[in-house]
């Protein structure tokens, strides 16, 4: 999509701190860091939320998360543990509409999330 941020940074159009890369995934450091590993992981296709990237291709979805697991072991914080956050509507704080999973990870977080 043309007016997509996160499909402007697969493509190069935008600039950003990719960490890893796979055949379907892109992951970049959150230009706005909530913890000391905040770090989005996203297709290089375009879908709009988790909920429709499950429908339309679980497989890619199943790459994504193993590369968020890779994301976390790459930045040390796998084995003290990290959290994998897919918000989904505008209620819940989704803001780009391209499907991404932050990975979080580096301090205690809390539970419930506000
Ligand atoms: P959402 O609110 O779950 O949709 O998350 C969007 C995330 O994208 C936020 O954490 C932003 O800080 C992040 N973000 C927005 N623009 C950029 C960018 O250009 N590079 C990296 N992260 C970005």
């Amino acid at each position: 999509m043309t007016d997509c941020l996160f499909c402007k940074i697969v493509s190069g159009d935008v600039p950003a701190k990719i960490v890893r890369e796979s055949a379907g995934t892109v992951a970049f450091r959150d230009i706005n860091p909530q913890a000391p590993t905040h770090v989005l992981v996203i297709p290089r296709a375009h879908h709009a939320t988790v909920a429709d990237l499950a429908d339309a291709d679980p497989g890619l979805l199943a790459e994504l998360l193993r590369e968020a697991r890779e994301v976390a072991v790459d930045d040390g914080v796998a084995e003290g543990g990290y959290r994998i956050v897919f918000n989904t509507g505008a209620q819940a704080g989704q803001t780009v509409f391209h499907v991404h999973a932050h990975v979080l990870g580096g301090r205690g977080l809390n539970w419930p999330p506000g």
